[in-house]
């Protein structure tokens, strides 16, 4: 699974040291702890701090996550589910003091999706998919994309406002964000809290709008980044750019960018994960004699010692003409797999030879046509 911001859920930058990982953590597993913490949401939230420290807590993990959305190093289509919830998704960590929290736990019941609305808040993560030919799959490439995304407004710098103005607090909310309100129901007196309808939630007024932007703070652009595919992706594997996503709210970082191959299937190989298969044709001369024949690898042609006798369908391993292993070292391996061919259209010498042969073989070969004696030399030399 692509896992959500789990720097978002330590409340600590993408950029933190381990000891401020760490510390992090410590307070926030303090504070969340079932046993001290009453809320209803506490021990999600708890469960939540653990998962996210034993990712970012091990530096290897943290690499991977890094790279690409997950501990567990790049990952299959399947895992990337929760794509769109990226500015929803890794809201927790960013409510600065307890106390804050707190009070909104028992003003929400801890729903989750209303927390406080001047949080900054991270933007989207975005999605490309790279298409690559096999073996740029294998070698990797460097290479640049171009897309559109949301990004914060050039002219104002993402806060909405007019250059040379400011937003204010609104007047409306005093800067909470929300308004409350009281309603009279058969079941008593109801209060509610909504978004503020002057703000919507953000606290600020803006009273001159950026031309730019219309207030928004955001702005498309065309983004163009370079992106350097590591050796040995694999067809639905995954790939993150931290901050290459869309802009934030409230002052909130970039979304990242998820990058998902669909790699072309090559016509010689086939490949599963480190290892590339490949048929070699033969002839049943070579295979009854032995012989030092040329193969395809992605690494280039190499020699292969056929010995003599080999039947159909054997299969050699050429070690470390494979593909690259992603986080370790070297390759994996080649499997070549002889097709023994049967030889089609014989002339004559062909023909008497093989009978020679036979022969000697003390084998009685009754027909003479030439489809007898294919299939005779088929099933002997072609046991595919
Ligand atoms: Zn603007
Ligand atoms: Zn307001």
């Amino acid at each position: 699974m692509a896992q959500s911001d789990l720097y978002g859920v330590l409340g600590v930058s993408k950029d933190a040291s381990q000891e401020e990982i760490k510390k992090a953590y410590r307070k926030l597993s303090k504070k969340y702890h079932p046993d001290l913490n009453k809320a209803p949401d506490a021990a999600d939230k708890f469960k939540e701090v653990q998962d996210a420290y034993d990712v970012l807590g091990d530096p290897d993990k943290r690499a991977n996550y890094d790279q690409y959305g997950s501990a567990d190093g790049p990952q299959g289509f399947g895992g990337f589910g929760g794509g769109s919830a990226g500015a929803g998704g890794g809201f927790g960590g960013f409510g600065g003091g307890g106390g804050f929290d707190d009070i909104f736990n028992q003003f929400f019941g801890g729903g989750g999706a209303q927390r406080n609305p001047n949080a900054p808040r991270p933007g989207r993560d975005l999605q490309y998919q790279m298409n690559l030919k096999f073996e740029e799959a294998i070698f990797g490439k460097k290479t640049k994309i171009k897309y559109t995304r949301e990004a914060q407004c050039h002219t104002c710098g993402g806060n909405g406002a007019k250059p040379g103005t400011s937003p204010v607090t609104c007047h409306q909310c005093g800067g909470s964000g929300y308004v409350t309100t009281e309603t009279n129901t058969p079941l008593g007196r109801m209060r509610s809290q909504q978004p503020c309808p002057v703000c919507h939630g953000t606290g600020q007024e803006i009273k001159e709008k950026c031309p730019t932007c219309g207030g928004s703070g955001h702005e498309e652009e065309q983004h163009e980044v370079e992106v350097k595919i590591p050796a040995g992706v694999d067809d639905g594997q995954q790939m993150r750019l931290q901050g290459q996503g869309e802009a934030g709210q409230n002052g909130g970082g970039y979304g990242d960018l998820f990058i998902i191959f669909q790699v072309t299937p090559s016509k010689d190989f086939r490949r599963d994960g480190t290892e590339i298969y490949f048929d070699q044709p033969i002839s049943f001369v070579q295979a009854s004699l032995g012989d030092d024949v040329t193969v395809k690898t992605v690494h280039g042609d190499v020699k292969l010692k056929v010995p003599a006798g080999t039947q159909g369908g054997t299969t050699f391993r050429l070690r470390g003409k494979g593909a690259p292993r992603l986080r370790g070292n070297g390759n994996g391996d080649e499997h070549v797999t002889v097709k023994v061919m049967t030889p089609k259209n014989l002339n004559k010498g062909q023909r008497d030879a093989l009978r020679d042969f036979a022969k000697a073989s003390g084998e009685t070969v009754s027909g003479t046509g030439k489809g007898n004696l294919f299939n005779k030399m088929r099933d002997k030399f072609n046991e595919n």
